[in-house]
């Protein structure tokens, strides 16, 4: 399999042609067709598998950029994660035009933070604590996300986010594509998986 065999927009081929990626990584192969069929996907994943890209280019795809709404939400465990996050999707999506790519997260200056959701951007990645501080205060609006992300739940769980992560999700459209991304699979994962994905295609890389 290659990329462009992967119904991938032209603006997103173009850029992995740019980045030398010729070949799609296992995890790549099975998550990103799932996902573009708009299917609910968990994946076991380490980093170094290609996860980023795996839910990062289906995401991009699914972004309409003629709107400036919040319409994918990316959750990661830490800043140094949302930073990265934030910097590869911005690699992939460097001829999508009118494409804006956030990152809040603790540490960040929250009015900053504020400031930019003038201009809403279609992908915001974060960490939970931050996301919910701008929920509390109505600073964002997640009424039209479509995409939902929870990067390294094994992680998020054991940093102690579940409250976060279940407000955010109740801050959001039922209606929507959730993916799930964990190095590791215990209960408290799949008891996640359960409660905020519908009907999870499991990949594993
Ligand atoms: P990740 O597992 O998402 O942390 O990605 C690991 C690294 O592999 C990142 O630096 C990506 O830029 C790179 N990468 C992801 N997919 C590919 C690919 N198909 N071919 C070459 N490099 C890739």
């Amino acid at each position: 399999t290659a990329f462009k065999d992967l119904n991938l927009s032209s603006a997103l081929q173009k850029s992995l042609e740019e980045l030398g990626y010729t070949t799609p990584t296992p995890i790549q192969i099975s998550a990103i067709p799932l996902l573009l069929q708009g299917q609910d996907v968990a994946g076991q994943a380490e980093t170094g598998s290609g996860k980023t890209a795996a839910f990062g280019l289906p995401i991009l795809q699914g972004v309409d950029t003629s709107l400036q709404q919040v319409q994918a939400l990316v959750i990661v465990p830490t800043r140094e994660l949302a930073v990265q996050v934030r910097q590869e999707l911005k690699k992939y999506g460097k001829y999508m035009e009118n494409l804006k790519i956030s990152a809040f997260y603790g540490g960040h200056s929250f009015s900053q933070e504020r400031a930019s959701l003038a201009h809403p951007p279609q992908v915001l990645v974060g960490t939970p604590g931050r996301l919910t501080d701008h929920l509390n205060r109505k600073t964002v609006d997640m009424g039209m996300v479509k995409q939902l992300v929870l990067d390294e739940a094994d992680k998020l769980l054991e940093m102690g986010f579940e409250e976060e992560i279940d407000q955010v999700l109740a801050a959001m459209p039922r209606k929507r594509q959730t993916i799930l991304f964990s190095a590791t699979m215990p209960d408290d994962v799949k008891e996640l998986i359960s409660n905020s994905l519908k009907n999870p295609q499991f990949v594993k890389a």
